[in-house]
This record gives structure tokens, sequence and C-alpha cells, in this order.
């Protein structure tokens, strides 16, 4: 059992919105194809993963340190004996070889992609869909056959006005969604109070709302928008702040009652521990929103899932960022609260199986082994043209 090749491709993402900070016009990510010597159904196993948009391809950190140390370890290195497979746990620490604790940089997005990928693969040599196969070995067998989702999106568009916006939020509901995300801190506070009415019309309640800011306001800003969003009781206020300022979120949880949410852009299981235990967040409300594919991928997500637990937090708190099938399979495989969606953007890296709607906010998985992106027609032809090298 063997890696024969790891292959890595760069494409856009092509979405013409901006939030608060960026502009994802020039946003890229990467996809990586780790092709074993396994034959499943007359064809090798290869394994694939890409990158949620936000951070950049990692191409550069990839080809230099990570696709050289796996490939140039010895193969009895990594392969699990008991299982007949690939072992991620070893590849994970050979990818990992000579590197520093800390200052994870977006190394950490390089080997989540190998990580994954490698993970997809060991699904499929196993037969099983990635979220039966987590939910084997790493919860008892047990797991959710739908997800929570919830539409993100409300990007600021040029032009874009609050009946625009609204249009977009019913179109979400009028494809089986029940809850919605929006930007905010893009615009003036009042502008953006008249958006998050206008979204209200929409959605009909509070709890059916969500903001981002996309860690975008200081301490007198993020007190503002608290203040002036509370009466709402929206669904959750995501990334107020930095993502690094645990004492500023501390801060805005003693005077914000409704849910807090951040996590995305902490990239480490101990970045993760330390928003637990200094960010005062509540984990009777609170939502944490790490993102497998840019934190050193699902073997640092079970890591981060064992921190949380003996300090008081349930899985059921955790709703990774990122819509599509990986966060899926964790949300699912892991029994978390549930997974974010991008119904209109960020294709084609974004989206679920094809073939199964969303209803009543709650979306199935693909049967197929591994995380089954053959299910995606947009997202499949890429996978196999970096495949083919
Ligand atoms: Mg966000």
């Amino acid at each position: 059992m063997k890696i024969l090749a790891i292959r890595d491709g760069v494409y856009g993402v092509k979405s013409a919105i901006s939030n608060a900070v960026i502009d994802f016009s020039q946003m890229t990510v990467s996809v990586v194809a780790v092709v074993t010597d396994v034959v499943r159904e007359g064809k090798p196993v290869v394994g694939f993963a890409f990158n949620t948009n936000g951070r950049y391809a990692a191409q550069g950190l990839l080809r230099e340190r990570f696709i050289k140390r796996i490939m140039g370890a010895d193969p009895k290195e990594y392969r699990d004996p008991a299982r007949d497979n690939l072992d991620p746990f070893a590849l994970h620490r050979i990818a990992m070889r000579n590197e520093k604790p800390g200052g994870h940089g977006e190394r950490s997005v390089a080997v989540a992609l190998l990580d994954i990928a490698i993970w997809d693969a060991v699904a499929k040599i196993e037969g099983k869909p990635l979220c039966r196969l987590l939910a084997e070995r790493f919860n008892g067998g047990k797991w959710d056959e739908r997800v929570w989702v919830y539409a993100a999106g409300g990007y600021y568009y040029p032009g874009k006005g609050p009946e625009a916006l609204r249009a977009e939020l019913r179109s979400y509901l009028d494809r089986g969604y029940e809850t919605c995300k929006i930007k905010i801190g893009g615009a003036p506070l009042a502008e953006d109070m008249a958006r998050i009415e206008a979204a209200l019309v929409e959605v009909g309640e509070g709890p059916r709302l969500a903001v981002d800011a996309n860690a975008r306001f200081d301490e007198t800003e993020a007190m503002a928008y608290g203040r002036a969003m509370a009466p709402f009781n929206l669904a959750f206020f995501e990334e107020p702040v930095d993502p690094l300022d645990y004492a500023l979120h501390a801060k805005l949880a003693e005077v914000y009652a409704p849910p807090l949410a951040t996590g995305e852009n902490l990239f480490s299981m101990p970045d993760a521990r330390n928003l637990v235990r200094h960010g005062g967040f509540r984990p009777d409300r609170d939502w944490l929103q790490f993102d497998c594919t840019l934190s050193y991928g699902v073997t640092e997500y079970l890591r981060i899932l064992d921190m949380l637990h003996p300090l008081g937090w349930s899985g059921r708190r955790v709703v990774p960022h990122g819509g599509h099938l990986l966060s899926l399979h964790l949300a699912a495989g892991l029994q978390l609260g549930g997974c974010e969606a991008y119904p209109d953007v960020f294709k084609p890296f974004s989206g679920f199986a094809d073939n199964i709607p969303v209803q009543n906010g709650h979306v199935g998985l693909p049967e197929n082994p591994g995380t089954g992106y053959e299910t995606q027609s947009e997202v499949w032809p890429i996978m196999q043209e970096v495949a083919a090298g």
C-alpha cells in the first residue's frame, strides 16, 4: 500500500462579492489529489480535497515542503496494518516533521489539504462514506443522516439595496433553508440596521437570521452593533472582532446576551483552546466555527473536539465554516451542530450533492464511498483534471 503521487492545482472562485474586509474576485483555492496504488472497482483510489475560500491556494507550501515529506517517506511508516489501509495520523506526523509549534501561518491550509485528501482515500479504501467512517472510529458508530444547514449570503455587491437583499434571502427560503446569514460591517451602522430589518421581513424572526462582521470591528464598533442588534435576538453575531483578541470577545460576551460565533480564522487546537479558555464564550448558546480545511485537516479537528469535551463544550455547539461536503461529513459523522452552506457563492468550490435538496433547513449526504465529490457536477471535472496531472 503506497501513495504513488500527490498532485495539486490552483483555481479561482469567481465571485464578484465582498464582505467587510475582502473582495473575493482575486481569491484562489488549491485542489489536491492523492493517488494511491489501491484499486477499487477497477480503478486506483484517489483522495481529493480543496480548501474553503477565504485563505488563498497553498501551492508554494505544498510543493516546497509538505508533498515532498510524504512522497519521501517509506510506505511502511504510513500503513495501518490492522485495517490494511493508510494511517492518516502517521501521514499527518510525517507532513509535520521539522515544523515548530505555534505560528501556524498558512501551512495549516497546506497540511489540511493533504490530510483531508488522505481521509477521503481512507474512506474509499474502506468502501464507506466519510461520515460513516468517522462515526465508527470516533463517535461510537452514531451519525446524523440529515444535518442542519444555514444559507450564508447577504454579501455586499455594488449597487445592491435592501430589495435585492430580500430577494436573495427569499430565494434561499424557497430552496428549503430556514436560517440565513448576512454580512455586516461593510456599511455604516444605520445602513446595516436597515439591511437587518429588511432581512427580518423575509426570514420572519431574529433566531432565523445571523450576521457576520468578518472580524472587522474594534471595541467601540462591536459594542455599538451589539447594543443596536441585541433586541432582535439574532441566531448569532459572527466574528465580531479580531479572532485572536480573546479578551475583547469576553468583554462583548458580558454585555451582548444573544449568541456569538467565531472560529473560522483559528487554525489549530491550541488556538481553539485559547478561545474556549479566555474568550468568555458561553457553552449554552455560543457557536464554534472552526474550518477543517484551513486548520490542519480532519486529524486536528478530532483533537479540537477532544479538547472541547472536558472543558464543558458539546460537539453540538460546533458548526463548521465552509459550505461544502467535507464540512457536512464532519457535522454528520461526529454529530456536530450543523454546517454552513453557500447556496450561490464560491462555485464550484461549495455546495453538497447535486441531487439531494435542502428540506426544512436540513440536508442529507451522498452514499458514495469517501466524500462523494462525484455527485457534484461542477467540481468533479476539476478534480479529474488535477488527478490526471
Ligand atoms: Mg464568517
